[in-house]
């Protein structure tokens, strides 16, 4: 099955407008000229959002430029109204955004975002033709006490609920286990093909065989221009999620080069 891998960057709660633009000009200039068998992703700050648009999708817009889809690092899983603090799909819209990142563990830990929260989520996502980065992973407790594939199926099952696989053909899925997400501890190339793997046989068993060649699976924490290679290499693995070393152009540039 020929996957097209996704590279992402997820530059959290980092970059104003002028960083960004700084970052992009940088990162367009460096891309010049090569053409990378992948797609490239980049999630900003909602604040962030009109100034990447701006620069990716305006007439001042270099070359290339066209080769990088934009992401919102979270949705609101209502449409309006009273939800101070909330950015709806149809806003993300405005900007050109085509993938948003729902379920990243920080989410889940640090605002208490359960599976079914996930879930309205990846609907109202799909209901305005947004994709899903739909993140799953286990904590070290959670891997230690043997618990890794209770937990991933249940994040799946439960994030999944009522999607359709038409829906699911539009989602890609970021395995993170969260122990190396801002670690600098990856998961090594066995850990993470063997989780990947598991990832896919559930999606087998809820979708079937069709949709679950079909599904890419990106791999998140702790991927730098070192490791991309090797993990990239694993078969079940399409891409990663980046968070620390997509902050700079160079280094997720060579992730990119080296994974692709
Ligand atoms: C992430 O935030 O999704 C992530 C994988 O971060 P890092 O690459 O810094 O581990």
């Amino acid at each position: 099955m020929n996957r097209k891998p996704i590279f992402a960057a997820n530059w959290k709660m980092n970059k104003g407008a002028s960083e960004t633009e700084d970052f992009i000009k940088s990162f367009l200039s460096k891309l010049q000229g090569q053409d990378f068998p992948c797609e490239i992703v980049i999630a900003p700050p909602f604040v962030s959002l009109p100034k990447l648009a701006d620069l990716l999708h305006t007439a001042t817009a270099v070359q290339n430029a066209h080769a990088i889809q934009i992401a919102a690092q979270n949705c609101s899983q209502f449409d309006s109204g009273a939800y101070t603090g909330e950015i709806s799909v149809l806003m993300l819209r405005e900007f050109f955004v085509h993938y948003v990142i729902l379920g990243h563990s920080e989410r889940r830990a640090i605002y208490g975002e359960t599976d079914a929260i996930i879930n309205a989520k990846i609907k109202k996502a799909r209901e305005a033709n947004l994709k899903p980065i739909f993140c799953i992973g286990e904590t070290l407790a959670e891997r230690e006490a043997g618990n890794l594939e209770t937990v991933l199926r249940t994040q799946i099952t439960g994030g999944l609920e009522g999607v359709s696989e038409k829906d699911l053909g539009e989602t890609v899925i970021a395995y993170e286990p969260v122990w190396a997400i801002g670690t600098g501890v990856t998961a090594s190339s066995e850990q993470a093909q063997e989780a990947h793997a598991f990832v896919r046989s559930v999606i087998a068993d809820l979708y079937g065989a069709d949709a679950a060649a079909k599904i890419r699976i990106q791999y998140g924490g702790s991927v730098k221009p070192g490791n991309a290679a090797e993990l990239m290499a694993c078969p079940d693995i399409d891409g990663a999620l980046i968070g620390g070393a997509a902050l700079e152009p160079q280094s997720f540039l060579e992730i990119i080069r080296n994974g692709s």
